[in-house]
C-alpha cells in the first residue's frame, strides 16, 4: 500500500511540481493522460520545472509627448491639442 502511494506520488510528480504555474491545468492533463508513456511524463516534468514565460512590459517613452487627460492618447511633444479628442493638453 505504501509503495502504491509512492508510485502515485512519483507518477503525479510533474503535476505536483507545476501546481502553482499558469499552465498547471495543461501540465496536469498531460501528466494524467500521457504520463504512462515515459515521453509524456518527461515532457510534463520538463514543463513543470521550466520557468514561466516572462511577462514583457511595454515601455512608453514618456518624454516624447504628453498624454491627454481626457482620453489618455499619447500626443506628440509640443502639441497643444489632443489629436484624438481635440481637447487642449
Ligand atoms: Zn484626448
Amino acid at each position: 500500500m505504501i509503495s502504491f502511494l509512492f508510485l502515485m506520488l512519483l507518477y503525479f510528480l510533474p503535476a505536483i511540481l507545476g501546481r502553482d504555474k499558469s499552465d498547471a491545468t495543461g501540465i496536469f492533463l498531460l501528466n494524467l493522460f500521457l504520463g504512462w508513456t515515459l515521453v509524456g511524463w518527461v515532457a510534463a516534468f520538463i514543463w513543470a520545472i521550466a520557468s514561466d514565460r516572462p511577462h514583457y512590459v511595454r515601455y512608453v517613452p514618456v518624454s516624447a509627448g504628453h498624454f491627454c487627460s481626457q482620453c489618455g492618447t499619447l500626443g506628440p511633444a509640443g502639441a497643444h491639442f489632443c489629436g484624438a479628442c481635440g481637447r487642449s493638453v
